[in-house]
């Protein structure tokens, strides 16, 4: 079990950007292609913005052409979580940081091998950190 962050909304909009809050908390979308770790092709891992978990590694990274960072695997399974979002005709599967319930964005199968998944990342709801030794 991962240990759960929980915080009220008051003491979210304290610790997050604007950007962030909205995303994270209020499950918006960035703009497609605006995101500032769309085009990062460091080495690395990826924490939630809301509460730092590593939620991703730069060797899953991959260009979907979507205009928002793409990654075939999460860290662990136990890193996120998956949820049914049928706020469109069409119903996508929203992720969520398991540890502090942020909105990241959603996951599709059109995706690369080994796992044919498509991990779409809103940016907002990253930080990147460099590591030399994964
Ligand atoms: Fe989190």
């Amino acid at each position: 079990m991962v240990e759960k962050v929980k915080k009220t909304d008051d003491e979210w909009k304290k610790s997050l950007s604007p950007e962030e809050y909205k995303v994270l908390r209020e499950k918006d979308t960035e703009s497609a292609f605006t995101g500032s770790l769309l085009h990062n092709e460091r080495t690395g891992v990826y924490r939630c913005a809301g509460c730092g978990s590593v939620l991703f590694r730069s060797d899953t990274k991959f260009d979907s052409g979507s205009g928002w960072p793409s990654f075939f695997e999460p860290k662990s399974e136990d890193a996120i979580e998956k949820k049914m979002d049928r706020s469109l005709p069409v119903p996508r599967t929203e992720i969520l940081c398991a540890k502090c319930g942020g909105h990241l964005g959603h996951v599709f199968d059109d995706g690369p091998a080994p796992t044919g998944l498509r991990y779409c990342v809103n940016s907002a709801a990253l930080h990147f950190e460099d590591k030399e030794d994964k």
